[in-house]
């Protein structure tokens, strides 16, 4: 079982994947500029580079992203970057919707109201934490032992290489933010949080990972 079907991609060579709404969509709080660049690129750039990378590397061209990640994950910082960042920022485009945000519905408003007490104190962690990532890196929801968690990760880490299956995350990298936002971090933060999250797909990742731990 994948850790994600939208960010896992199988086999080599990678792609850019498509956006799963069009980039004018989320304004007026991101513009399509900064589309152009975050996912037009700095991902397509990962791509480009991880494909690059294992050219040569007729093993790794068996293997899935994910497997690639788990792979390299302490063996070979470039690779692991790369790859990284592509199912990262895979996840991210997913994590985040037009009309998205605010308070959440179904099964993860209740897991979110029994493990941080209520929507306001998790709003309140997770914006926290994405101000709080020192440098550049993610901010995540994950589900850990049966119970959802934030985890900030620094650069290119991932919670998939602990194993962590995450249910929503937000990317703090500058580049994330400068062209809407400039140096202003927790205003970005802010607007993923009230505007943008998707508790849709945090829903089904919740589901498939209480499947995912029950096995
Ligand atoms: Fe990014």
């Amino acid at each position: 079982m994948n850790f994600s079907d939208v960010a896992n991609q199988e086999q080599y060579p990678f792609s850019l994947p498509d956006l799963p709404y069009e980039k004018h969509k989320l304004e007026p709080y991101f513009t399509p500029e900064s589309f152009d660049f975050h996912h037009g690129k700095h991902h397509k750039a990962y791509v480009d580079n991880l494909n690059k990378i294992i050219q040569d590397n007729t093993i790794m061209h068996e293997m899935n992203l994910e497997k690639i990640i788990l792979k390299s994950f302490n063996s070979n910082q470039t690779i692991f970057n790369n790859a990284a960042q592509i199912w990262n920022h895979s996840f991210f485009w997913h994590s985040i919707k037009p009309n998205g945000g605010g308070l959440p519905t179904g099964r993860i408003f209740e897991q979110i109201q029994n493990d941080f007490n209520s929507f306001e104190e998790f709003s309140k962690e997770f914006k926290q934490a994405a101000v709080s990532q020192f440098g550049s890196g993610w901010v995540w929801l994950v589900f850990d032992m049966k119970k959802l968690r934030i985890l900030k990760t620094s650069n290119a880490n991932t919670p998939i290489t602990n194993n962590l299956l995450p249910i929503i995350c937000c990317d703090v990298w500058e580049h994330a933010y400068y062209i809407d936002y400039r140096n202003k971090r927790p205003d970005y933060a802010a607007v993923v949080i009230d505007k943008a999250l998707n508790w849709e797909f945090a829903n089904n990742n919740l589901e498939r990972a209480e499947s995912f731990y029950s096995d």
